[in-house]
């Protein structure tokens, strides 16, 4: 190997984050040395996944249990933030059941400025940055959709537009969604406002669609323009940073519980499977195909994962008993992400 490919080459880095929970005494969770969590198989647990082994042992980048949001931030997203900054693109994506807390960590508390979550972080520390830049000029832009059954909904469409007219296409080896409002913010202030428009669109469109938030994947992307002041100003970086709120991994048996229809949990199912087989491949120096066109999430995330990109799996656990089954498939899906 070169040291150059290295750099190249970036390991998706994956960490797990527990759901704080009430009942401690039903607690199945262990965390070891903040890299590992074990869990154990006591009388809670749920005998099928398997009556022979007592405890799982799965070794992670890192565990947060009980973090603050500001810690979950600035362990794993701020030198994304930094780093794309420098030109290269970065994703941040949260795994997980639903409930085990995706949404908290990827927005968080709207309310509760501690609570904020890592896009809100992100954004102010992106232009705490930009302000005290004296060599560039940076443009920040954000765009922000939701794939949903592999239709692709542009969360900031104006009224007059059919937000539901998205097609993906490439230019110049950067994902292009065609017909995906990318609107400018100038501050802080303006980005926030963007997210919340957003927000409250998803909301509209949950409603419209009729289908609970945790059964689609929203995408916000900040895109990041940068300009050199002092040279031609023909010459400027482009860069990408996703904030992805997966559809909730939960899936087999629970279909019928929660109303989730045949067809939506075969695309959930299969969206996170092909997230999954393309991580895989691109870690894969000796592939040479990598199936991005298999699903709408990763043919829009082609240029941001995996390479020279900055990637970070927050797998979100919840820690209670009742979730056993969940919390091992959770584990068992970041440590095969670990692995390449
Ligand atoms: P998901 O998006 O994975 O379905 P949510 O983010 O909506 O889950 O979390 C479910 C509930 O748990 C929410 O009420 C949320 O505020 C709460 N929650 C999740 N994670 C945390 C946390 N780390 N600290 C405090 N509350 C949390
Ligand atoms: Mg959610």
């Amino acid at each position: 190997y070169t040291n150059n490919l290295r750099m190249t080459h970036n390991r998706v880095k994956v960490v797990v984050r527990v759901r704080p929970t009430n009942n401690f005494a039903h607690d199945n969770i262990e965390i070891a040395e903040d890299s590992k969590v074990v869990v154990h198989s006591n009388k809670h647990a749920v005998g099928h996944i398997n009556n022979q082994v007592s405890d799982w042992s799965f070794p992670m980048d890192r565990v947060f249990h009980n973090a603050a949001q500001d810690s979950v931030y600035n362990n794993c997203v701020s030198q994304i933030v930094d780093k794309a900054l420098d030109g290269y693109n970065g994703t941040v994506m949260a795994y997980g059941q639903t409930g085990a807390g995706k949404t908290f960590t990827i927005t968080g508390s709207t309310e509760n400025f501690q609570e904020r979550g890592m896009i809100p972080r992100a954004l102010s520390h992106l232009f705490q940055s930009i302000n005290s830049m004296i060599e560039n000029s940076v443009t920040v832009r954000v765009s922000y959709m939701e794939i949903y059954n592999e239709v692709l909904t542009d969360l900031l469409a104006t009224e007059d537009e059919d937000p539901k007219t998205l097609t993906i296409s490439e230019d110049d080896g950067l994902t292009v969604v065609k017909g995906l409002n990318v609107r400018l913010a100038n501050n802080e202030e303006e980005a926030l406002n963007l997210l919340f428009e957003g927000e409250t669109n998803r909301v509209i469109a949950e409603h419209a669609l009729n289908h609970a938030s945790s059964r689609s994947h929203c995408v916000f992307t900040v895109h990041i323009e940068s300009r050199s002041r002092t040279q031609s100003s023909s010459n400027y970086t482009l860069s990408k940073l996703n904030f992805v709120d997966l559809a909730g991994s939960e899936r087999l048996g629970k279909t019928k519980s929660e109303g989730l229809t045949k067809k939506e949990a075969m695309y959930i199912n299969q969206s996170l499977t092909f997230l999954e087989q393309v991580i895989i491949a691109v870690a894969d120096r000796k592939r040479e195909h990598v199936p991005f066109r298999q699903s709408k999430l990763t043919h829009v995330l082609k240029d941001s994962i995996g390479g020279n990109c900055n990637t970070v799996m927050i797998a979100n656990i919840w820690g209670e008993s009742a979730q056993l089954e969940e919390t091992i498939s959770t584990l068992r899906f970041g440590t095969r992400m670990m692995c390449v």
